[in-house]
């Protein structure tokens, strides 16, 4: 006889909100966290919950931090001269795993899409105007996907920032595969694209 409680249905109701897990895939995660020790299902909520209360976003760049900085605007090691525009938090650690950038981020929490709903003041582009503006920045590097979203949303940033006096405004190379985003492809690909980003302006 199958097992029914409304407790379980929950679980896999919220299991089945993240991202590629289906219903019989929650349903397979719930089962296994129903057989795992009191102690060891309750450390992963406890996880869950920690994350959401130490975890927000850098004050400055938008990266998630835990505090008022997150670790890069933190290290005094970075050129503060240097500022890598991202879609994603998770676009910055896939360029940050490449080991090929010393510069600083601005992460646009997402892509501009007229059709979802999603306009410029959902991004943080006034953040990163204000920053371009007060800081001593020298270069944006435009590093959004080079997605229909992404690159709409890199010609926006270049009207907004072409009437910044002084500021070069590059956009990295197309050496990666239309469509894909930087944590899905190699190290060399994201180095190459940086190596070969071009004038904007
Ligand atoms: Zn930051």
């Amino acid at each position: 006889m199958e097992f029914k409680s409304p407790a379980l249905d929950k679980l896999v109701g919220e299991l089945q909100k993240l991202p590629g897990i289906g219903s019989k895939t929650a349903e397979r995660l719930a089962h296994h966290i129903l057989r795992l020790s009191r102690e060891d299902a309750l450390q992963m909520a406890k996880a869950i919950e920690a994350v959401k209360e130490t975890v927000t976003y850098c004050k400055r760049c938008y990266n998630f931090a835990e505090g008022e900085l997150c670790s890069i605007c933190d290290d005094s090691s970075r050129d503060t001269g240097k500022i890598c525009v991202v879609e994603q938090a998770r676009d910055l650690a896939a360029i940050e795993k490449s080991g090929s950038y010393d510069g600083i981020y601005h992460v646009l929490l997402g892509a501009l899409a007229p059709l979802d709903g999603i306009e410029p003041e959902n991004l943080t582009l006034d953040g990163l105007l204000k920053r371009v503006k007060v800081e001593e920045v020298a270069e944006v590097i435009i590093a959004t996907n080079p997605s229909f979203e992404g690159e709409g949303t890199a010609l926006y940033l270049r009207e907004m920032l072409l009437e910044v006096e002084g500021l070069r405004l590059t956009r990295i190379a197309r050496g990666m595969p239309s469509g894909s985003q930087f944590e899905h492809v190699g190290r060399n690909i994201v180095s190459d694209a940086f190596e070969g980003r071009r004038e904007m302006s």
